[in-house]
């Protein structure tokens, strides 16, 4: 087949995202548990954050308009974080600490710095305006507002965002239920010494982590023997018990090469073969409705058709409405002299900082070269047709954000 019938990896994407179907089914976790999960309903404001105007430092609370330059103020009361203020008596001040709820009939916090105290007296030694040191009710988050949409991957601070609000059983969408299955004859589970011919299996711990990364539940991890009926078994069976199946190896033109040709005969093949590098010979189809990625078997080429292919099939069927990643363009440290028909996707790290940051490419590209992913950070995106000469810009993506 010639390069020209390769499908864009563009018209490749547009292809596979039109039959992602976001998963509907919920439950309700415990805050704790909450980190990575997708929100199932948009989260209004049940009541104002912070709940009452407090002191943004450790002082004095007084209504501004009563102090007068050089006059002492009696210090009337005395307010620790975590208790309920009186009213301000007129022409008073109240000792106030940072995080304590502002008395009613005050309007300003001095701070300790900016004061003399004398007994029960204090002195206020600057001009004081009225709200200052004052961190106003609702400043955070105002009733009735939406605080975070349905669909939003849950990070750290929108778990305390979450807790900020008193909430604790948290309604989200159930893990995309996935399957793995590495197909190969040559292939055995680390811990086993090696006969001749054999390697071990790489991709499926790849793709286990990728997998965890992403948020998702893997329900099936299995080893297949390259023949035609292994195959068929173990995708139906795959396809019976996820919500997508994703198998590394067996599809690429060679007579053990089963896991396209199941598609073909057991459910449908709807996509083959991407003008991609690596990760060329990308099966995308389904068994009995449930989607199948069918990733090449080069180690490398499933890292970045992971990260570039299933990532945004993924992200939808997780039901996830926020943002996809942007790159960063930045001056190539490397050159491409040959442009390619294929978009081609370098491992790549970041270099210096600032106006002289740049992003270097390993030496080594092959496909079946893995540790060239771990000296990367991210990748670099040649586009097809193009040369890159040193400084030209080129997109870079950190494997973190491709993943997030
Ligand atoms: P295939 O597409 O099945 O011909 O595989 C392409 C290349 O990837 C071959 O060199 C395989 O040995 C290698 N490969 C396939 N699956 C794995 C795996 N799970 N771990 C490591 N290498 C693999
Ligand atoms: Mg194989």
């Amino acid at each position: 087949m010639a390069s020209t019938d390769l499908i864009s990896v563009d018209d490749a994407l547009a292809h596979i995202l039109s039959h992602a179907t976001p998963v509907t089914r919920t439950q309700a976790v415990p805050l704790t548990e909450c980190l990575g999960r997708v929100l199932a309903e948009h989260k209004y404001v049940p009541s104002d954050v912070p709940p009452a105007d407090n002191s943004a430092v450790d002082g004095y609370a007084v209504l501004h308009s009563c102090v007068v330059a050089g006059r002492a103020l009696t210090v009337s009361d005395r307010v620790p974080a975590g208790t309920a203020p009186k009213p301000l008596q007129p022409g008073t001040a109240v000792r106030i600490f940072t995080g304590s709820e502002i008395p009613q009939g005050a309007d300003a916090v001095v701070m300790q710095e900016q004061v003399e105290r004398t007994g029960d007296d204090v002195l206020i030694l600057t001009e004081v305006s009225q709200g200052q040191n004052i961190r106003k009710q609702g400043q955070d988050l105002s009733q009735g507002d939406l605080a975070l949409a349905r669909g939003v991957r849950i990070r750290p601070q929108e778990m305390g965002l979450l807790a900020s609000m008193g909430m604790h059983q948290i309604p989200v969408l159930e893990k995309l239920r996935v399957a793995v299955l590495s197909t190969g004859d040559e292939l055995v589970e680390p811990g086993t010494p090696l006969n001749p011919g054999q390697i071990y299996n790489t991709n499926r711990f790849t793709l286990m982590g990728l997998l965890a990364e992403a948020g998702c539940e893997v329900v099936l991890c299995e080893t297949l023997k390259d023949t035609r009926e292994a195959t068929r078994n173990k995708l139906e069976q795959a396809a019976a018990n996820s919500d997508l199946v994703i198998t590394s190896g067996g599809v690429s033109v060679g007579e053990e090469d089963h896991v396209r040709v199941v598609l073909e005969e057991a459910g449908n093949l709807s996509l083959w073969r991407m003008a991609i590098k690596p990760g060329k010979p990308l099966a995308f189809g389904a068994i009995n409705g449930t989607p199948v990625l069918g990733l090449p078997g080069n180690p490398v080429s499933v890292l970045v058709a992971f990260m570039v292919i299933c990532m945004p099939f993924i992200r939808k069927c997780q039901g996830r409405t926020d943002a996809a990643p942007v790159g960063d363009y930045l001056p190539a440290g490397f050159e491409v002299t040959s442009p390619s028909t294929r978009r081609e996707f370098v491992r790549a790290r970041k270099d210096g900082s600032g106006a002289g940051a740049s992003v270097l490419a390993f030496s080594n590209q092959n496909s079946g070269v893995l540790s060239s992913t771990c000296w990367a950070a991210g990748l670099a995106v040649v586009p097809e047709h193009t040369t890159i000469q040193p400084g030209d810009p080129v997109a870079y993506y950190s494997f973190t954000d491709l993943l997030s």
